[in-house]
């Protein structure tokens, strides 16, 4: 007989994150790279999965795959822990390095995971509005971590879903100023040009994140980096769990972060498609009011401003095109040449037939 098991309230009261289900000829949802590995690489990627040592436990500290994400980005190996993705290493830090009750200060919008592990771990979540142009108040970012007693400060730059950037210069000046710890989540930064990840070793309260699955295009592999000086390093090592990524993805990704001509060609390819889905998209906006705003990209998508954000959402959806809704917004991935055609014809005849009904 039961005695009547009750869930916690923070649990009960968790919204789970809530992907798109369902096939869809498109997937511009996700911001996932549009590259596939070609039948050569497949093959050496399955030769390489077929030679791991199925019966032991991985290398808990994925030595090779951090060495090469190390090589990579020009970095030295000693301040790179890697995760099942970024998504567990943001978990790591909430749950570890924080701790019940602590201030972690986000922005809205931003990347929603952030607040869901701060209410995770019973972290106290203080979510500060962005400017209305979507820019991160750095100054007034400052004062408030200083006066309120944030013990840390989450966000992504460039910005998802806004695809906005804070210069380098504004990200040194919120860094230094301020004894909390900034997490800086670089998962798009491959597409701008402003890291830090050059300056990660002159600040104690720092933590970059990267992840394989966006520019790198393993979004499957799950793989993403902590980048930090070693004390900070030492103590994310410490708190995970010790077979965190699985033996295939340490060898695959290693084997894929060592083709450097091949993953920068395919960034140049999804910074142009970025581009070129931005300014066409601007130019729907001409002929279309409805598209009230199309930002600016430091990232493989496009953020537009539409009060029929919806409606556009559904009836690409019912032509099996996948695009993310975030309200009064659209935020669309850049898609391969051909894909861009298919999607801007839907959206054309979406927009077209939306005039000739109101
Ligand atoms: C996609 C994304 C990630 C990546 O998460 P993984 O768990 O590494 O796939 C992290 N941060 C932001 C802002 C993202 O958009």
């Amino acid at each position: 007989m039961s005695k009547g098991y009750e869930l916690c309230d923070k649990i009960k009261n968790l919204t789970p994150y809530d992907p798109l289900e369902g096939e869809y000829r498109l997937r511009l949802d996700a911001n996932e790279s549009y590259f596939e590995p070609d039948e050569n690489l497949r093959r050496e990627l399955g030769e390489i999965a077929a030679k791991t040592a199925f019966n032991r436990y991985p290398d808990p500290y994925a030595v090779e795959v951090c060495r090469a994400f190390a090589e990579f980005y020009g970095l030295p190996e000693s301040l790179v822990t890697a995760g099942n993705g970024s998504d567990e290493l943001i978990s790591i830090i909430c749950g570890t390095l924080l701790q019940k009750g602590e201030k972690l200060l986000t922005f809205a919008p931003d990347f929603s995971m952030y607040r869901f592990y701060a209410e995770l771990y019973e972290l106290e979540s203080v979510v500060m509005e962005k400017e209305p142009d979507l820019t991160l108040p750095v100054d007034r970012v400052i004062s408030y971590i200083n006066e309120n007693q944030v013990a840390a400060v989450m966000f992504s730059n460039p910005c998802n879903p806004t695809s906005l950037g804070l210069s380098r210069e504004n990200v040194r000046k919120l860094v230094s100023s301020v004894k909390a710890l900034v997490v800086l989540d670089e998962a798009y930064m491959d597409f701008w040009d402003q890291s830090f990840l050059p300056e990660v070793q002159e600040h104690d309260n720092l933590i970059i994140l990267k992840t394989c699955s966006k520019a790198i295009g393993m979004a499957a592999v799950r793989l993403g980096f902590a980048v930090a000086k070693p004390a900070l390093s030492i103590a994310l090592r410490a708190a995970k769990s010790p077979y965190n990524v699985n033996s295939i993805s340490q060898a695959i990704g290693a084997h894929i972060l060592s083709k450097r001509e091949f993953l920068l060609d395919c960034r140049d390819q999804l910074v142009k498609s970025a581009r070129e889905l931005n300014a066409r998209l601007n130019k729907l906006a001409g002929e279309f009011p409805v598209l009230e705003t199309v930002h600016p990209t430091c990232t493989n998508f496009v953020f537009v401003k539409t009060p029929a954000a919806r409606e556009i959402h559904q009836k690409l959806l019912k032509k099996s095109i996948a695009v993310r809704c975030f309200g009064k917004y659209l935020r669309i991935t850049a898609p391969s040449p051909e894909q861009m055609e298919e999607l801007l014809a839907a959206l054309h005849d979406i927009l077209v037939e939306m005039r000739d009904n109101a």
